[in-house]
């Protein structure tokens, strides 16, 4: 029988857990597939460790625990190295991604030859209207960007072959952006749409300023164009200072030169300076991820698992 992996990054989560194994079992027991359920408690503070604990024992439960919180990039990683499916599945533990959806995934890479079905969500219901606005620029600005297509309100809920993963583990970089990374891999990808589901309970651990840096961390792993960008105002600059120059010794030398427009320079240098802060700031960004990834650190630590190999 063909097993499924499916891997659950978890950080304080003690309350939606139980309702998501029920779920997922109920799911099972439809399908004739092995299952393997991978928890990966990311360093939580509440009880999510004890009440994954509780549940091993039904074998299928694996779980592995972090020595603080690295984030779910880290816990997905996590999950997808110790993964021994044949077809291997990411799923929130909020029960945010219907489990229902994978009698259809499954279907469509058996039986329709697709390598990957990923699920995004067409509405984002329920979500801030000015966390929904941003989320469409930043997909919009990505996407003009990058090489690599980010498809807007994908999740992480994603069915994968064993060869699909296989090739996502050859990308062993310290700084991931998942959403990158999966589209980076290619393979033939289908997309399932779905409503936005409401949380089971708890509270989503995204504020608006880690969405923000998320934001910037996928456009700085994933495109080089912010240096491109800060090449050509450098440029514009440069042009406009010449023409500058050009018109002011004509003036001087047609008309004499009444010393005049100290608020004016004020300004321009002002702005100058500014553009200038921006565009070290962008390479700042770039180097610092250089910096982190010639460390060469781990990108988890593991405390506890039921795992034989970590
Ligand atoms: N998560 C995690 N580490 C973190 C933050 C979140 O493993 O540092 C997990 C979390 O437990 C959940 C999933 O990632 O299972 C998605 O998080 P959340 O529901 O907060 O995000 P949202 O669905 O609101 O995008
Ligand atoms: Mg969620």
């Amino acid at each position: 029988m063909e097993k499924i992996s499916i891997i659950v990054p978890s950080y304080n989560e003690e309350e939606s857990i139980p309702y998501f194994y029920e779920e997922i079992k109920k799911t099972f027991h439809t399908l004739n597939y092995k299952l393997e359920l991978i928890f990966v408690d990311d360093g939580s503070k509440d009880y999510t460790l004890k009440v994954i604990k509780a549940l091993t024992d039904d074998k299928c439960v694996k779980y592995i625990s972090f020595s603080r919180n690295f984030g779910k990039e880290a816990a997905m990683w996590a999950g997808l190295n110790v993964a021994t499916g044949d077809y291997v599945t990411i799923m929130d533990s909020d029960l945010q991604d219907p489990p229902s959806l994978l009698p259809k995934m499954l279907d469509l890479i058996k039986n329709e030859g697709y390598d990957v079905v990923g699920t995004r969500r067409v509405t984002r219901k329920g979500e801030p209207v000015i966390r929904s606005f941003f989320a469409r620029c930043f997909y919009k600005i990505i996407n003009r960007m990058s090489k690599v297509e980010m498809v807007d309100g994908a999740r992480d809920f994603r069915l994968m072959t064993r060869q699909v993963v296989d090739s996502i583990l050859t990308l062993k970089e310290y700084n991931r952006y998942s959403k990158g990374l999966f589209s980076f891999v290619g393979f033939k990808t289908k997309w399932l749409e779905y409503e936005n589901v409401q949380r089971v309970a708890g509270e989503t651990k995204w504020s608006f300023w880690k969405l923000l840096i998320y934001a910037i961390e996928g456009i700085v792993a994933f495109t080089t164009v912010p240096l491109t960008i800060a090449i050509i105002i450098g440029l514009i600059f440069c042009l406009i200072a010449f023409i500058m120059i050009v018109v002011i010794i004509v003036k001087t030398l047609v008309w004499g030169d009444p010393t005049t427009g100290w608020p004016s320079l004020a300004c321009i240098i002002f702005m100058v300076s500014g553009i200038q802060l921006l565009c070290i700031g962008v390479i700042g960004e770039y180097l610092s991820k250089m910096y982190l990834e010639v460390k060469n650190r781990p990108i988890y630590i593991v405390k506890e698992t039921n795992l034989e190999t970590k």
